[in-house]
């Protein structure tokens, strides 16, 4: 595939195959777990559209979605710790059972900040599904319910997450060396 880069970078860390059977796993482990229960899906744009596209379609309850923005990083491989909500949800959440959709937990701080702005308006229920998790990154603990796979510390980019708003595109995720 060209993607008008050099790609010669990218080593796929993880498959097509693999993020199916992965998704799948965890969509039944959900709808087991709130079965019966209207669940509220709030995906953390842009990087977990991917999986929450692919995620919703294995969770056969009676589901909504909403969509939040948040800014942790700018344009760098590192983490700033700085987070801001540049896109606001819709809907209140207030009384319902909330599930918040993450694309990777690296050191925690914005899975932490979000946790804790969402339980500040009173849902039913609040837990956290992230596709991908890097342990040896984490600054601050937060408690995740489902964790789609353990990585390693590198930057990882595809199936959603981005370098610089580039290789969301890509269908696998990819560990991305960059020659500076
Ligand atoms: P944390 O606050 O846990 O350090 O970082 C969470 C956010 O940083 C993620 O939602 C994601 O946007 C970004 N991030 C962290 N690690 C990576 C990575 O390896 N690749 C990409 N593309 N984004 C990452």
């Amino acid at each position: 595939m060209s993607l008008g880069m050099n790609v010669s970078h990218l080593k796929v860390l993880i498959d097509e195959s693999q993020l199916r059977q992965r998704t799948r796993e965890l969509g039944e482990q959900i709808s087991r777990d709130y079965e019966g229960r209207q669940l509220h899906l709030v995906c953390i744009l842009k990087g977990a559209c991917v999986f929450l596209a692919d995620l919703m379609r294995y969770l056969p309850l009676d589901i909504s979605v909403d969509f939040m923005a948040v800014s942790s990083y700018s344009n760098s491989l590192h983490t700033s710790g700085e987070v801001k909500i540049i896109k606001d949800l819709d809907s209140s959440i207030q009384g319902r059972d909330v599930l918040l959709v993450e694309d990777i937990l690296d050191t925690g701080l914005t899975v932490d900040y979000l946790l804790r702005t969402l339980h500040a308006r009173c849902p039913r229920s609040l837990r956290t599904v992230t596709l991908l998790s890097k342990p040896a990154r984490r600054i601050k603990f937060v408690e995740v319910a489902y964790v789609g796979f353990e990585i390693p510390s590198d930057f990882v980019v595809g199936y959603g997450l981005d370098y610089q708003e580039k290789y969301r595109n890509l269908p696998n995720i990819c560990i991305l060396k960059i020659n500076e």
